[in-house]
């Protein structure tokens, strides 16, 4: 009788975290990828997060790094990551064929119990699962990077998906520490990329009409919106900001409603504009330098995580 453990597919960025995060809560992680170097250096690396994680009071979950390194093992056959895995967490490249490829594979391997839960950032559930047996077993559950220090966790269900699997799947990631919304049907983009794209286009439309420098409307969002939305959401934001949320629609729906209508269509982010702004954000981070500056985006994040934790 083998113990029941996570399978993960693909030990890239997004598939050391999630190992990281599941050993993190207790459970017994195998890990698997199509290349053995990138395989063996991958484990390497998650044993020195690990520790630099403890070393910084950073680590996660009840356990030592030794312990959690412990419950992390990596196979070279994908039969002994899918076979007896309770989950199993895809995080290959964002190339449809591929994705739906490795699903024939696991096809052939799935028992009827288990969830295969992509980390498709674009993918609907349903275009990506169409031609799998088992699709009634699958789920998008898409994190936003670093994973192991930005909890949510979107988790879309394809049309033919079932409630349980769906229920497991959010069970699962709040056991571990993630913070799950689930999405209620499919949509392009989920609803993370919807509302960053919605904010994008309009950073794009007012650089274009020369209203404001690219250094500037960064600004408004990191010394401003912000500032704001690390601790609370829009809903709430304007709910707060007047004496409950239909009061504050009573006040500012007219006026909303009046600039929403100035909004130019989408643009499609390319061409002068794209150039101008590409162009801007490179005086200040040179293409040499963002190694260093990502380096400076994820030790942020993660004084930001352990401040909203304190909070
Ligand atoms: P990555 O390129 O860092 O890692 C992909 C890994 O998959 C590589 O190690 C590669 O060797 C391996 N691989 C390729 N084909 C394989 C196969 N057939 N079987 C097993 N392993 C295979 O990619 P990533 O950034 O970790 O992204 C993985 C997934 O997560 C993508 O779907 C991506 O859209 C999604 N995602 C990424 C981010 C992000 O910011 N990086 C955020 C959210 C979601």
């Amino acid at each position: 009788n083998v113990p029941k453990h996570i399978g993960i597919l693909g030990s890239g960025i997004i598939g050391k975290n999630w190992a990281m995060i599941f050993a993190s809560a207790g459970y017994k992680v195998i890990i698997y990828d199509i290349d053995q170097e990138q395989l063996i250096n991958a484990v390497n690396d998650i044993q020195q997060q690990l520790k630099y994680f403890e070393k910084n009071q950073l680590l996660r979950g009840n356990l030592t790094a030794n312990e959690q390194f412990n419950l992390i093992e990596s196979k070279a056959d994908i039969t002994e990551v899918v076979k007896n895995a309770f989950f199993l967490q895809e995080c290959i490249p964002e190339v449809l064929n591929l994705k739906q490829k490795l699903y024939t594979t696991i096809d052939e391997i799935i028992e009827n119990e288990t969830i295969l839960s992509s980390s498709t950032s674009t993918f609907l559930p349903s275009i990506l699962s169409e031609g799998f047996l088992h699709r009634n077993q699958f789920i998008v559950s898409h994190p936003v990077n670093p994973p192991y220090f930005v909890p949510l966790v979107e988790i879309i269900p394809a049309p033919w998906t079932t409630i349980e699997i769906t229920k497991r799947t959010r069970d699962l990631m709040d056991e571990v520490g993630q913070s799950p919304v689930v999405l209620n049907r499919e949509v392009p983009g989920f609803a993370l990329n919807r509302i960053q794209y919605a904010i994008i286009n309009e950073c794009f439309n007012l650089v274009e009409d020369g209203i404001i420098n690219v250094e500037n409307i960064d600004k408004v969002m990191t010394e401003g919106l912000g500032m704001r939305y690390a601790f609370l959401g829009p809903l709430e934001t304007a709910h707060l900001n007047a004496e409950g949320f239909s009061q504050y629609c009573s006040n500012y729906a007219e006026s909303m409603y009046a600039v929403s209508k100035t909004f130019k269509s989408v643009p499609k982010i390319t061409g002068r504009t794209a150039k101008i702004i590409s162009e801007e954000l490179e005086k200040k981070i040179p293409l040499n330098k963002l190694n260093e500056k990502r380096k400076w985006r994820d030790l942020s994040l993660i004084k930001l995580s352990q401040l909203k934790k304190k909070n």
